[in-house]
């Protein structure tokens, strides 16, 4: 079947170069059912050869439609190549030609590729931007594309980890599907609404999503979406101690990728297979399971499956037993996320640069055409983009929110998370508390095990604190020795609960691992936010109760 389709498209690419159809629509129109044919058979670089040439015949008609339907499937390549940046061009082109068009349908289409390749550049509030955009003019964009868009939105909430609200548009959006009756998007959307559940820790209701999306797509035959979906099942029944149906949902999922061409959804399921069966303390077949994944990832990758694959490992090594290896993937780990890091920062500030590009082509065009009266006004335009983008190049060089020795969140994001989250429980009436904990006579580790000691000390603090906390709270490093949490929807019985948890687990973590001898403590200080209070208020508030703990003797909590 396979071969016979591309043999037919063998055949049409034939004919195209021999007999060149007369006028320009028709070749542009040959160009690009090539062009499609070639992305289906992932020849991404010839399939772009058609596609431009497509693209420039095209250009010189008036079908718009098919402008824009090229100038989509050249984002979609861009993005199969592994060209966020280059995909941006072609579809801020092609919400340029929607505009000049005033099709709100196919603007509507611009504005959701220019969504999706702002996801995959990782700047989430521009991707927000386009969709919400979007929705706006939904009346005038047929039904048939509104779950999609839910789904979308969706999406960009949970990358912004604003869970609820990201909820809430999977809820729209499965209902959407239904009266579409889109029965592929309801699997997708299932899935999606799980994934919102789970990280909301309601793991009941997720798993039955998970399940409803499951028998939907493995009815269509789905696997780059199914065997993911199966992944989360298992990470949802973990979660339930239902450890029996974990596994099968694992294996399930594992034997659908034996084979399979596709290495990208691949990653996921290897990914979290090794997670469950290090938190079923099997490192050995952790350790296996990421082999294989070491199989697909190339040695100088840099991605997020690279650095996971790496903190998995360390792991499993820890778990056996063998520091000495452990360490060596800490390393390599540190290294991928901190290149991880970078480019996402270099593509996020030219992916800007790029909208600014085109933004200021059109300015150029446009102040030409309206002359003198408008000339002034397009300048000032221009003028403030520029501005905003110099703004926004500055923000976005300082954008990395963790810290790389705990993997804990850094200062500058826990400043950010801090005033929302006390806006929230204003707003809300919700309780939230913050906690300060500081190392004891953390100096005197440092001056008599040295500082790599010192490193370790702090790395695994941040892993204890980590593992303390649930997914709403914040845990971060606010400088030296010195972490804060912030615990949203808690009074303060239940921080000081977690805080003697926390001093206690520390206190007896087996620190003669690092260095003979060594033992570490931690001064804890809790409060609770009064409506009344800022942000400085609440953290010098928890910084004195800290003060009281050191002052008291150390090694306890006080609130
Ligand atoms: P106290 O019980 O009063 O907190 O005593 P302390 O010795 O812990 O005093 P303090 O909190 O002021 O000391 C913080 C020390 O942490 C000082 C600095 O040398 C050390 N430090 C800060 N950042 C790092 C780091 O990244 N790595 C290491 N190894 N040490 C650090
Ligand atoms: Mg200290």
């Amino acid at each position: 079947m396979e071969a016979q389709r591309s043999e037919a498209h063998a055949l049409a690419e034939e004919v195209l170069l021999r007999n060149p159809p007369a006028d320009a629509p028709e070749r542009a129109r040959s160009h690009f059912a090539v062009g499609t044919a070639r992305i289906a058979e992932r020849e991404y670089i010839e399939a772009e050869t058609h596609l431009r040439r497509a693209l420039m015949l095209s250009e010189k008609g008036d079908d718009q439609e098919l402008l824009i339907r090229v100038l989509r499937s050249l984002v979609q390549c861009a993005l199969l190549k592994g060209d966020p940046e280059l995909a941006l061009t072609y579809c801020l082109r092609s919400l340029r030609v929607a505009l000049d068009a005033g099709d709100a349908v196919l603007e509507a289409d611009a504005r959701m590729d220019i969504g999706a390749v702002y996801r995959e550049l990782g700047d989430f509030e521009s991707a927000l931007g386009h969709l919400l955009a979007c929705l706006r003019r939904m009346g005038s964009i047929p039904a048939l594309k509104y779950g999609q868009l839910l789904c979308g939105i969706g999406r960009v909430y949970q990358d912004l980890e604003e869970n609820e609200e990201a909820l809430n548009f999977f809820e729209s959006a499965l209902e959407a599907f239904r009266s579409e009756g889109n029965i592929h998007g309801e699997g997708l959307a299932y899935v999606d609404r799980g994934r919102a559940r789970a990280t909301l820790c309601q793991h009941e209701d997720a798993v039955s999503d998970f399940k409803r999306g499951v028998e939907i797509l493995s009815t269509l035959e789905d696997t780059p979406h199914l065997a993911p979906a199966l992944a989360t099942l298992g990470g949802a029944l973990a979660a339930l101690d239902r450890h029996e149906e974990a596994q099968i949902a694992y294996t399930t999922a594992l034997s659908l990728i034996e084979g399979s061409p596709a290495p990208e959804y691949q990653k996921d399921v290897l990914l979290a297979a090794a997670r469950y069966e290090l938190s079923r303390g099997l490192p050995d077949s952790a350790i296996a399971t990421l082999s294989r994944l070491a199989g697909i990832i190339s040695d100088d990758e840099v991605s997020r499956y690279a650095w996971e694959m790496y903190a998995l490992l360390a792991e499993a090594h820890e778990q056996q037993g063998d520091l000495k290896t452990a360490i060596h993937c800490l390393r390599n780990y540190q290294r991928v996320r901190q290149a991880v890091c970078d480019v996402t920062n270099t593509l996020a500030i030219r992916g800007l640069m790029l909208q600014f590009d085109v933004e200021q082509a059109r300015q150029r065009e446009e102040t030409f055409r309206l002359q003198s009266i408008e000339l002034a006004r397009a300048n000032e335009e221009l003028q403030f983009l520029h501005t905003q983008l110099e703004e926004r190049n500055r923000v976005l060089e300082q954008i990395s929110n963790d810290d790389p020795l705990t993997g804990l969140k850094n200062r500058r994001y826990l400043w950010l998370r801090l005033s929302t989250e006390v806006r929230r429980a204003r707003r809300h009436q919700r309780p939230l508390c913050a906690m300060m904990c500081d190392i004891d006579h953390f100096k005197a580790i440092n001056d008599r095990f040295t500082h790599t000691v010192g490193d370790a000390v702090l790395s695994r603090i941040g892993g204890i604190l980590r593992d303390a906390i649930r997914t709403t709270d914040i845990a971060g490093r606010y400088g030296g020795d010195e972490f804060t949490l912030l615990l949203t929807d808690t009074d303060l019985e239940g921080a000081t609960m977690l805080a003697e948890r926390l001093r206690e687990a520390v206190s007896l973590h087996p620190w003669s691992e690092l260095a003979e001898s060594l033992a570490v403590t931690l001064s804890v200080g809790v409060t609770q936010f009064q409506s009344d209070q800022d942000v400085h208020a609440l953290i010098s508030a928890a910084d004195s109760r800290l003060y009281e703990a050191k002052r008291a003797g150390r090694n306890q909590v006080m609130n």
